[in-house]
C-alpha cells in the first residue's frame, strides 16, 4: 500500500519571518484537521532553518529545493548535502523543470546529484515530465524514458526506496493547466512500467509517484483518485493555508 505523499514546493517564496509563520500556521491547522498524509514542504535554503524551527513536533518533512553535485569545494554560491543535513534536511527535490530549462540543467548533471544524494543517505523526490511541444509530438514516452533512464543511471535497486518520482508536464506548471486525470494517470503508469523495466514489478509497485502541475482544492480528489497517482508536488496552492489545507487533506 503506497502512502500519499503531498509535497509544497515554495520555489523562490517566502522570508524566513514568513516561512516561519506560514509553517507554524499549516502544522496547526494540519494537526487540527487530522491530515494523514505524508506533508512536505520546501522553502528556500536560507528560508529553511526557521521553517526547521517552527515544525519542531510536527510530522511535516522539511526539503530543499535543490543542492549541488559535489560534497564541498570551490563552487560559489552553491549548497552542499553535508550542509542540508546539519540542519536536519534529509530530502531533496531534484530535476525541477524550472532548473532545467532556466539554469541548463541535464540528465547527467542530475543523475550526478540524485548518486550524491544518495551516498549521503538522503531521500529525493525526482521530477520529469515533457513540454508541450513534445507532447503534441507525440514524445511524451520517448521523454520519460530518457529522462528515468539518465537519471536514475547507477541507481541501486536498494536506493530505489530512497526515491519518489514526480510526473510534472511543463505545461501545466504555473499555468492553470492541468493534465486531466486520465492523462496523468497514463503517464504514471507507463513511469511505473519502465521502472518494473528498469529495476523489478516488486520496485514499481512500492514507487511513489506524484503528479505536479496546477494542482489545488478542486483538482486533487480526481487526481488522486487515479489508481497510479500517490501524491502531489504543488507550487502556487501550497503557499498558503487556505489553498494547501484542501489539498492536504483531500481525503478527509
Ligand atoms: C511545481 O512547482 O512543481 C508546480 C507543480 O507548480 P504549480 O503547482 O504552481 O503548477
Amino acid at each position: 500500500m503506497r502512502k500519499a505523499y503531498i509535497a509544497g514546493n515554495w520555489k523562490m517564496n517566502m522570508t524566513p519571518g514568513k516561512g516561519a509563520a506560514f509553517a507554524s500556521e499549516l502544522a496547526k491547522a494540519a494537526k487540527d484537521a487530522g491530515a494523514d498524509v505524508k506533508i512536505m514542504v520546501a522553502p528556500p535554503f536560507v528560508t529553511i532553518p526557521a521553517v526547521i524551527d517552527a515544525l519542531k513536533g510536527s510530522d511535516i518533512i522539511v526539503a530543499a529545493q535543490n543542492m549541488n553535485d559535489h560534497k564541498s569545494g570551490a563552487y560559489t554560491g552553491e549548497v552542499a548535502p553535508e550542509m542540508l543535513k546539519d540542519l536536519g534536511v534529509n530530502t531533496v527535490i531534484l530535476g525541477h523543470s524550472e532548473r532545467r530549462s532556466y539554469y541548463g540543467e541535464t540528465d547527467e548533471f542530475i543523475n550526478r546529484k540524485v548518486l550524491l544524494a544518495i551516498e549521503e543517505g538522503m531521500d529525493v523526490v525526482l521530477c520529469v515530465g515533457e513540454t508541450l511541444e513534445e507532447r503534441e509530438e507525440g514524445k511524451l514516452e520517448e521523454v520519460l524514458s530518457a529522462q528515468l533512464s539518465g537519471d536514475l543511471m547507477n541507481v541501486s535497486a536498494e536506493a530505489m526506496s530512497h526515491i519518489t518520482i514526480a510526473y510534472e508536464p511543463v505545461w501545466a506548471i504555473g499555468t492553470g493547466k492541468t493534465a486531466t486525470p486520465e492523462d496523468a494517470d497514463s503517464a504514471h503508469a507507463f513511469i511505473r512500467s519502465f521502472v518494473a523495466k528498469l529495476y523489478s514489478s516488486d520496485i514499481a509497485e512500492n514507487l511513489i509517484i506524484q503528479y505536479g502541475g496546477s494542482v489545488n482544492a478542486s483538482n486533487v480528489k480526481a487526481l488522486m483518485a487515479k489508481e497510479n497517482i500517490d501524491g502531489a508536488l504543488v507550487g502556487g496552492a501550497s503557499l498558503s493555508v487556505e489553498k494547501f489545507l484542501p489539498i492536504i487533506t483531500y481525503n478527509k
